[in-house]
């Protein structure tokens, strides 16, 4: 047993001695198999919430109407969930009804994927009901029981799919395959939230072209925010090669370039995707800045503007992309800009009353402005003196 495991093993042997079952499941199993790290240790037991919560001090509740709860050992947590079945699957959405068994083949039989529905007893034995070891080695993914039903339960899982191609460098099964070219108009009953985090998971693997080209061929991407009738223009990410997304805003970005968007429509689609505040002003900044270099417009000012944290994306993204220009113009302008915002002046506000003799007022915020772009724009250094200096002759 890997080390993640067998730190894990006392909460198994506890659940065992007090007469209940309990596995490791889910994607540490794979992962562990694959010869992966491991990152969430998942534990299923047939034993119900409140007889966990009977067995160990520390617990949280985390989930309980769903069976899940935490078990806190050490400095360690782990999540423990009761053997389930799911049913009453309406709209093609999670299940409404969760249903606690004693087996764990009937837990086994509702995951998603056969790699996915794999347990290890206390002992390191593989149960493996659906012949998901055979599927890793072959590196396939495939539905567990009928692909259509498992997709009409819950459309994310044909998402899910495309995500774990991308993880995995895999191939999604012809059936599996099959069975979401059929359903993928299904998607739009999914939660955008629920499809973005297993979007954002595939475009940031390091095969994310693999499950990117399934995506759009299986025409899930149809089915998605801002991507109806744009296969042909999405098709142009996969055109350069070798390239991994730095972070999600980059991976955004190149979104947005290849569809060609300006800024309200590239912000429409990354609110329509419910992205986080944070990501989407970095991704339309960048996308601003992208088309600035495109068009050799190297301007200080204006790069400061759009945030020096962008750059390292954009110059990257311009590689991806085959933008040929000026590097060496673009490295010696953007060198000029020391500060990276405001706050990172040598100088306060409270100062600039002192040096100009003057009460705190719309004055102030007018030298603060002259005095920012002038150090962005390198014609004055960013200390004290310099400032002071520069203020007052510029008076
Ligand atoms: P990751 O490496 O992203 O954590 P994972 O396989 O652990 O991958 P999770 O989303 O953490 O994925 O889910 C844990 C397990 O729960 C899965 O391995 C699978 O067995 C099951 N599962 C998760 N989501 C679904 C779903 N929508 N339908 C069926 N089974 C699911
Ligand atoms: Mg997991």
């Amino acid at each position: 047993l890997p080390a993640d495991f067998q730190e894990a093993l006392p909460v198994l042997e506890a659940i065992e001695q007090a007469g209940y079952e309990a596995y490791f499941v889910g994607g540490s199993v794979r992962d562990h198999i694959l010869g992966l790290p491991i990152h969430d240790v998942d534990i299923a037991t047939s034993a119900y919430p409140e007889e966990i919560k009977g067995i160990f001090k520390r617990t949280i509740d985390t989930g309980i109407q769903h069976g899940t709860v935490t078990v806190l050992m050490g400095d360690d947590s782990y999540e423990i969930t009761t053997f389930r079945t799911e049913s009453g699957y309406q709209d093609f959405r999670r299940p409404d009804k969760v249903t606690f068994v004693r087996s764990l083949a009937d837990d086994l039989k509702r995951r998603d994927f056969t790699i996915n529905a794999l347990a290890v007893d206390v002992k390191g034995n593989v149960i493996d009901k659906f012949d998901g070891l055979k599927d890793l080695d072959k590196k396939i993914i495939r539905a567990v029981g009928k692909a259509e039903e498992r997709f009409h339960e819950d459309a994310l899982r044909m998402m899910r799919a495309v995500r774990f191609q991308a993880q995995l460098d895999f191939t999604v099964e012809r059936k599996t395959a099959q069975a979401i070219a059929d359903n993928a108009p299904l998607l739009e009953k999914i939660a955008v939230e629920r499809i973005r985090e297993e979007f954002v998971k595939m475009m940031l693997s390091n095969s994310w072209q693999i499950g990117f080209a399934d995506f759009l061929k299986l025409k899930l991407s149809e089915y998605c925010p801002g991507f109806k009738g744009q296969s042909a223009e999405l098709t142009e990410l996969l055109e350069p090669q070798n390239k991994v997304f730095l972070d999600e805003d980059q991976a955004w970005t190149a979104i947005g370039f290849v569809l060609n968007l300006n800024h309200n429509e590239f912000n429409k689609l990354l609110r329509n995707w419910k992205v986080s505040n944070k990501t989407r002003e970095a991704s339309v900044n960048t996308l601003n800045m992208l088309h600035l270099f495109e068009n050799e417009d190297f301007d200080p000012w204006n790069i400061y503007k759009l945030g020096v944290d962008n750059l390292e994306r954009t110059i990257q993204l311009c590689q991806m992309f085959g933008i040929e220009f000026a590097y060496e113009t673009l490295r010696q302008k953007i060198t000029q800009i020391s500060i990276k915002n405001g706050h990172d002046l040598a100088l306060t506000g409270k100062d600039i009353c002192e040096i100009l003799g003057v009460k705190p007022g719309p004055i102030i915020g007018k030298s603060m402005s002259q005095i920012e772009r002038a150090v962005v724009e390198g014609n004055v250094s960013n200390n004290f003196e310099d400032l002071r200096h520069y203020l007052l002759s510029n008076q």
